[in-house]
């Protein structure tokens, strides 16, 4: 097997035959396809089973989800069913143009020194504000962490097998894959490519989800935000012990009137407030070190399909 297609499905029904015709067209080599349906809600799955049949020649294949469990396990049920010599992660609603799978692919081919070649967005058509905040997030997270994140750089990828045998063996339930790409090194060479509109349905980003995935990766790749708890309090303890040496020598030369009363509050305020946002934070990361520690999968397969299980 030459090429192994992975194509996260999450509400997909109208869009899995054109992406499947545009594929055909697009690629030359011997290719598998791995669609993964991440708990749709519509008819995905029966639209995936009817490709199948209707092209029993072609090597497709479907992992079927007990519910939805996000695209990063998606992705990953992908790469361990994999097994061809290049795997490309794809998303089904043909805002990646599989013709630039064949571009990766000859660039690899071509280039024997890449390992991978992940497509990014020379420009993104996204509402301003989400193009702020992303902007701001690869700022922040490129400071507090070892590892690179390229920004604008997508999931949509070509990899080698020893890739993606590098990245199974990362066993961690919080997945960021924009993180393990880099984490796992390698020579990746950036193909820029233009995003296209989404042709059926709507993103499954909201804002929210952005905002969860966005702390998810700060806290994965970076332990910084926990030592803010330490410098901090190492200069208030700093301040308060020359507060103290001014307080001392006011009482023996001058000594004191009684007032202060609104410095105290706000002290109190202020370091009450303190306290709750690193005790949050040491909370995020306590919160995610017990998820990790029960070793829950990752997903869960329903049913697993191919032309053969389906013609039984
Ligand atoms: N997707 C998925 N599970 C989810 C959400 C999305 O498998 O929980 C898939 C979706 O079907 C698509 C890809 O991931 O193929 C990218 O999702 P989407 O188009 O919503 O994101 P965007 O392109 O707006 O970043
Ligand atoms: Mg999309």
């Amino acid at each position: 097997m030459e090429l192994s297609l992975i194509i996260p499905c999450y509400n997909e029904e109208k869009n899995i035959f054109p992406f499947y015709e545009a594929c055909k067209e697009a690629l030359k080599s011997e290719t598998e396809y791995i669609f993964i349906n991440d708990g749709s809600k519509d008819q995905t799955f029966l639209e995936i089973k009817k490709l199948i049949l209707e092209n029993p020649k072609s090597n497709i294949k479907c992992l079927n989800f007990s519910r939805n469990f996000g695209k990063e396990a998606a992705m990953l049920a992908g790469m361990q069913k994999s097994k061809g010599k290049y795997v490309a992660i794809i998303d089904a609603d043909l805002q990646q143009n599989p013709k630039y799978v064949q571009k990766m692919l000859d660039f690899l081919k071509d280039h024997g020194e890449y390992d991978s070649v992940a497509c990014y967005q020379e420009k993104r058509i996204e509402s301003k504000l989400k193009i702020f905040f992303k902007k701001r997030f690869y700022k922040f997270i490129n400071k507090l962490s070892e590892v690179e994140f390229p920004e604008n750089a997508s999931d949509f990828r070509l990899l080698k097998r020893s890739v993606v045998n590098s990245i199974l063996e990362l066993k961690e339930y919080y997945r960021f894959s924009k993180g393990i790409f880099s984490w796992v090194g390698y020579d990746t060479y950036y193909m820029p490519y233009k995003v296209e509109e989404r042709k059926y349905g709507t993103t499954s980003w909201s804002m929210k989800k952005l905002f969860k995935y966005a702390l998810d990766g700060i806290i994965s790749y970076s332990l910084l935000p926990l030592k803010i708890a330490t410098v901090l309090g190492f200069i208030s303890f700093i301040i308060s012990i020359i507060y103290l040496i001014i307080i001392i020598i006011e009482k023996l030369t001058v000594g004191i009137a009684i007032s202060g009363y609104p410095t105290i509050v706000c002290l109190i305020l202020f370091f009450g407030g303190l306290q709750m946002i690193l005790m949050g934070i040491l909370g995020e990361y306590l919160g995610r070190t017990y998820m990790e520690t029960k070793r829950r999968p990752k997903y869960i397969i329903k049913n697993d399909v191919d032309i053969n299980t389906l013609k039984r």
